[in-house]
């Protein structure tokens, strides 16, 4: 055992037999040769277990190293050295010491003697042949180097190669402590195996990244090429002029907020990328013509003045009067403020009362581009707010489309039919439409299609309905109702004749001197060929009698035609509209109801037959649940009440009761038909005849209470047009007698009753004044 001087190594490792260079720096390392150079000049290396400590402790060494001699030293002028050692002998470092002037150690020498055996002679060549193609496969080791390395002694051969290799400090020092050469043998051609694979792996990796690299140059230069035969062949005017075009158009949009700016530049990068004529540079160019198409920051001028607006109003509607009103208060009330939530306008009426064209309107009277969406049948959210890019064929939802259409960011838009939306599994299309709608969501509306948040807070929305329990309830929570129940024979009378007429002549290029239309022809017309709460179908009716007079005059069979009550079947045919009550004569179980449709208020005829039979009660016509429900709670009644009402005994077990309200494929439903259904059994029981000029409305109780019902001035109004002169109204529902006209009221008999008592004695009248 000997005490050497000890020289920490850090990465490098020098095996005996090798002569290596060697710089050194610390104060340690160079304390420990000042030491060599003092003695014999041999030292002992030992690595260091982790090469990045700077003050190596003693636990921090291994504990094997190697024997070494100086063979060199040059001291360097910046104060490290620069020295040529070689190394001696493997050795067991058996105890560390840290003496003043650098560490000391206790070493034994391991002797390695060396048997070649046959396994070793074959190990060698393993590791010889391993080693060649290693070097040949990696840029690591020179040739030179290779072909230097033939040495018959196995140890030095082993110790050679792994000094060769580029590996980590723990396997070099793994080979140092392999004393046994068939060991040592071993653990270097696994480690040069694992090296030999790695570089393998390396080289293929490399390969992909660089075949990568190639086929992208290739393609870019196809693509150039191609764009160079296009522009040849006249068939582009070049991408160039496609993106700069984009470009211009970009810079056309007036204060356009930075991040959708961004957007749409990148948007262009990309589409300069593609192949032009790419079903993905399709997509882009689409898109991009989407948003840039999009009125972002364009707003046209408000008319602010309220009178100018209620000109405009009047200008272009008769009537109507307190819905004008409503709507002058609500200009005014937004006018004011901004920041208040104003809710949305909902016009609710039946077809052809003007809703489209007051909205229409409204934004002629504020000073907004309209634009009309309807919304009838959509029953996908999909439709509102678009579909993701990533479908094919995607396109934006129905708001965004409108807003492009209207080019401006202010515009009034109408949601048309909201009462007709459906929700199914596609998702909810009412609630988008809540957030569209939605004061505090609609600043950023967010369309699937177009990904960039589009402000709508500045939009004017304006919905219709035709039936205001239709509307989805959170909707309707967000919308002040302004409803349009209908028109009379006289406010049609003024509409035809100051507006539908004179359009219509207009637009068939005629004068009112050529055809002329008298005052009781228009009425028969709306009498006779019309059955309707609005005036559409009104108005086409005046279209067809200008096409027949146009064709008469351009083929020059008259001057001018003037249309009266007896030639009026010579344009339109025979009178299409009969009304039922004023027809038939009175008959037992035959009663005339009042019903709201899709059409507004009409009459109803309620028909009851009774027959021999067991007490059964059918119920024909679509009626709905509840309109059965209310018929069984009327024949309740008469049962509880048939003394009373004078029906014979027994008449529930032994006679069957047929309930029919004809149009059958028209469904009916709601209690308010029960005192019609109530009193037309009691006629067909009793056999007493109702009275044919009145009609009735109402809910009944099986208590024989009359209870309101909706709808009282449609239907009162389709009383008047059907020259019913008698009405019978539930007592509860006399305020609403305040909306109607007051000519229809003073033609019109109301009677306003709670009981069906009164219900009866008006009914039949004559027999009722008798039980009295
Ligand atoms: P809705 O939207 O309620 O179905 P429209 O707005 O389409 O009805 O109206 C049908 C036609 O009747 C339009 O040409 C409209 O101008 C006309 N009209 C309806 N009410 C009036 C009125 N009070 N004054 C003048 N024209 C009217």
């Amino acid at each position: 055992m000997v005490e050497l001087p000890l020289l920490p190594m850090r990465g490098v490792l020098v095996y005996p037999a090798m002569v290596v260079p060697l710089e050194i720096g610390r104060k340690m390392s160079l304390d420990a040769l000042e030491q060599a150079m003092l003695g014999d000049r041999t030292l002992v290396l030992v690595a260091q277990k982790d090469p990045r400590q700077d003050l190596p402790g003693t636990d921090d060494l291994y504990r094997v190293g190697v024997v070494a001699e100086v063979k060199q030293l040059l001291k360097m002028p910046t104060g490290g050295s620069k020295v040529v050692v070689e190394g001696h002998a493997r050795c067991r470092v058996i105890e560390i010491r840290a003496a003043d002037n650098g560490m000391v150690a206790q070493v034994e020498e391991v002797n390695e003697s060396v048997v070649i055996t046959d396994e070793v002679e074959v190990l060698m060549h393993t590791l010889v042949d391993l080693f060649e193609v290693y070097a040949k496969n990696s840029q690591k080791v020179s040739g030179a180097v290779a072909v230097g390395i033939t040495t018959d002694e196995p140890g030095r051969l082993s110790d050679a190669i792994a000094a060769n290799l580029d590996i980590r400090t723990k396997d070099r020092q793994a080979v140092l402590e392999a004393f046994a050469v068939d060991d040592r043998l071993n653990r270097v051609s696994d480690i040069l195996s694992r090296q030999i694979e790695l570089v393998e792996i390396e080289k293929r990796i490399s390969g992909r990244v660089r075949r990568q690299m190639e086929h992208t140059q290739k393609e870019y230069y196809l693509r150039e090429q191609l764009k160079a035969i296009q522009r040849e062949l006249g068939e582009v005017d070049g991408d160039e002029d496609e993106v700069s075009d984009l470009k211009k158009r970009l810079s056309r949009i007036e204060n356009l907020d930075s991040a959708t700016i961004e957007k749409i530049e990148r948007e262009i990068r990309r589409l300069e990328k593609m192949l032009a004529t790419s079903a993905e540079a399709v997509v882009v160019r689409t898109y991009l013509d989407w948003l840039l198409e999009l009125p972002w920051t364009f707003t046209s001028t408000l008319e602010t003045s309220l009178a100018a607006a209620k000109k405009v109003l009047e200008e272009d509607h008769f009537g109507l009067v307190a819905v004008k009103e409503r709507v002058l208060e609500y200009l005014a009330v937004r006018s004011l403020s901004h920041e208040v939530k104003s809710p949305i306008l909902c016009l609710v009426g039946p077809p052809g009362v003007g809703k489209t064209s007051l909205a229409r309107s409204i934004a002629r009277a504020s000073g907004r581009e309209f634009v009309r969406v309807s919304l009838g049948g959509v029953r996908d959210e999909a439709e509102i707010r678009g579909h993701r890019r990533t479908y094919v064929g995607a396109m934006p939802g129905r708001v965004i489309q409108g807003m492009r259409q209207a080019g401006t960011k202010n515009p009034l838009f109408l949601l048309d039919e909201v009462d007709k939306m459906a929700a199914d599994f596609r998702g909810d299309p009412a609630a988008a439409l809540l957030e569209v709608l939605d004061p505090e969501q609609n600043q950023h509306f967010s369309d699937h299609y177009i990904e960039i948040p589009f402000d709508l807070s500045d939009v004017m929305f304006v919905t219709t309905a035709n039936f205001v329990h239709l509307i989805p309830r959170p909707l309707l929570d967000r919308m002040e109702t302004i409803s349009i129940a209908g028109y009379t024979e006289e406010e049609k009378l003024n509409i035809a004749g100051r507006y539908l007429w004179p359009r219509q002549l207009q637009r068939h290029g005629l004068s009112d001197q050529e055809v002329h239309l008298g005052q009781k022809a228009l009425s028969k017309i709306i009498a006779q060929y019309t059955r309707e709460a609005g005036v559409r179908q009104l108005e086409r009716e005046l279209a067809a009698i200008l096409r027949k007079a146009a064709r008469q005059i351009v083929e020059g069979r008259t001057q001018g035609a003037r249309i009266t009550t007896k030639n009026l079947d010579r344009y339109l045919g025979k009178p299409r509209v009969h009304h039922p009550s004023v027809e038939h004569q009175g008959e037992p179980g035959l009663v005339t109801g009042l019903a709201v449709t899709d059409a507004g208020g009409d009459i109803m005829a309620v028909e009851v037959t009774a027959m021999p039979g067991r007490g059964k009660l059918t119920l024909t016509g679509k009626l709905g649940d509840v309109m059965q429900e209310s018929a069984r709670a009327g024949l309740s009644y008469i049962r509880a009440h048939r003394e009373h009402l004078a029906i014979s005994e027994g008449f529930e077990s032994a006679t069957d009761l047929h309930i029919h309200v004809p149009e059958g494929a028209v469904p009916k439903d709601g209690p308010s038909a029960g005192i019609a259904m109530a009193t037309a059994m009691i006629s067909a029981l009793s056999g007493r005849v109702p009275r044919q000029d009145l009609a009735m409305t109402g809910e009944i109780t099986l208590r024989g209470r009359v209870l309101p019902v909706g709808g009282i001035k449609e239907k009162l109004l389709a009383a008047h047009r059907a020259g019913i002169r008698e009405v019978i109204v539930p007592e509860q529902n006399r305020q609403d007698l305040d909306d109607l006209p007051q000519h229809v009221r003073r033609q019109l008999t109301i009677d306003l009753v709670d009981q069906m008592d009164g219900v009866l004695a008006r009914a039949f009248h004559e027999e009722g004044r008798d039980g009295d």
